[in-house]
């Protein structure tokens, strides 16, 4: 390890605020030849993270002046309701984009909702057809911290083509859809991709042959210097919360990558928090302006 690296910090705050101000022109553009794009935001309950969640995405629909509907549902709200309000946001055409955040109670089955959302208005590219318009390279909406993954790369300078691009984690919303993108023959793409798991051997070996490194595993600093080779760009997708006393709160975020030590090897980091995280809301805002320009 050569001590005195210091890697380049990718700031998703910066690029996020980069991203915002050039949707703000195109809102405006839209709403002038269409409608104000509108998205529904949907919760379920009062789990505590997804509370802060809604929260910005309505706070950065309101910054760009987008419309945003709050249909907030207790926790007791049966699946068949759901699936009304579904279908009714569906019909309604000042909702181009239709977000449910998850994860829901357990009584209401996940997939079955995602099913019910109108194609169309999927801005967060879960339903089955966008999914496959993904990996037929067709255009569709692609899910949204993927694509902020890929856009924090290419507007750092970090093109993935010809790099052989690790993915740690194999889940639907982050890492089967990135390497997805990853693979398509577009910008953004044209890398070789190696997809790392839970049942993945010899992961270290792996890991160290990544010019490009994408952790999406969900443990705390799991990814060590010791696993990464030297001048590695790694996307730090993690959000965990993990005890910390020298806090107010008592806790503290963190990454699935030890960024103390990571970045004294890696020739660009994205930090946690103020790294992926902004970049997912970013792109959830263009997908629903992008819905609301598709719209009749
Ligand atoms: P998930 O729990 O659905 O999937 C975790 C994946 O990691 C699985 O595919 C599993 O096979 C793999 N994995 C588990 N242990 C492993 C190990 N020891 N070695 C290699 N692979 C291993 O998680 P997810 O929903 O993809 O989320 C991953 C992380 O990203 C979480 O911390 C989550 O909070 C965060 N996240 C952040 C954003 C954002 O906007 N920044 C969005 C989504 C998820």
């Amino acid at each position: 390890m050569s001590p005195n690296r210091t890697a380049k910090i990718i700031s998703g705050k910066e690029l996020s605020a980069e991203i915002r101000a050039e949707l703000k022109v195109d809102v405006s553009a839209v709403a002038k030849a269409k409608r104000t794009p509108g998205l529904a935001v949907v919760l379920v309950g009062e789990d505590p993270a997804s509370q802060v969640y809604v929260k910005s995405k309505r706070r950065i629909c309101g910054e760009l002046g987008i419309n945003s509907y709050a249909h907030d549902l207790p926790v007791t709200c049966t699946e068949r309701r759901l699936l009304n309000l579904i279908a009714k946001l569906n019909d309604d055409p000042k909702v181009h984009g239709i977000l449910v955040q998850m994860p829901l109670p357990e009584h209401i089955d996940e997939q079955k909702v995602l099913n019910a959302v109108d194609p169309a208005k999927d801005v967060d590219g879960f339903h089955p057809l966008n999914v496959g318009k993904l990996l037929n390279g067709e255009e569709g909406f692609v899910p949204c911290t993927p694509a902020g993954c890929i856009e924090m790369l290419l507007r750092s300078g970090y093109d993935p083509a010809g790099k052989h691009v690790v993915v740690l984690g194999r889940s639907n919303i982050v890492g089967k859809p990135v390497a997805a993108l990853l693979m398509q023959k577009a910008p953004g793409g044209n890398a070789t991709v190696t997809v790392c798991h839970s049942r993945t051997k010899n992961l270290s070996a792996i890991t160290k042959q990544a010019d490009i490194l994408i952790a999406a595993i969900g443990i705390p600093e799991f990814v060590k210097s010791r696993m990464v080779k030297e001048g590695v760009i790694v996307i730090d997708v993690g959000i965990n919360r993990i005890p910390d006393k020298t806090r107010k709160s008592g806790s503290r975020l963190v990454g699935d990558v030890d960024f103390e030590s990571v970045s004294k090897k890696a020739k660009a980091i994205t930090p946690v928090p103020g790294g992926v995280g902004p970049m997912t809301i970013a792109m959830l805002m263009k997908n629903t302006v992008e819905a609301a320009r598709r719209s009749n």
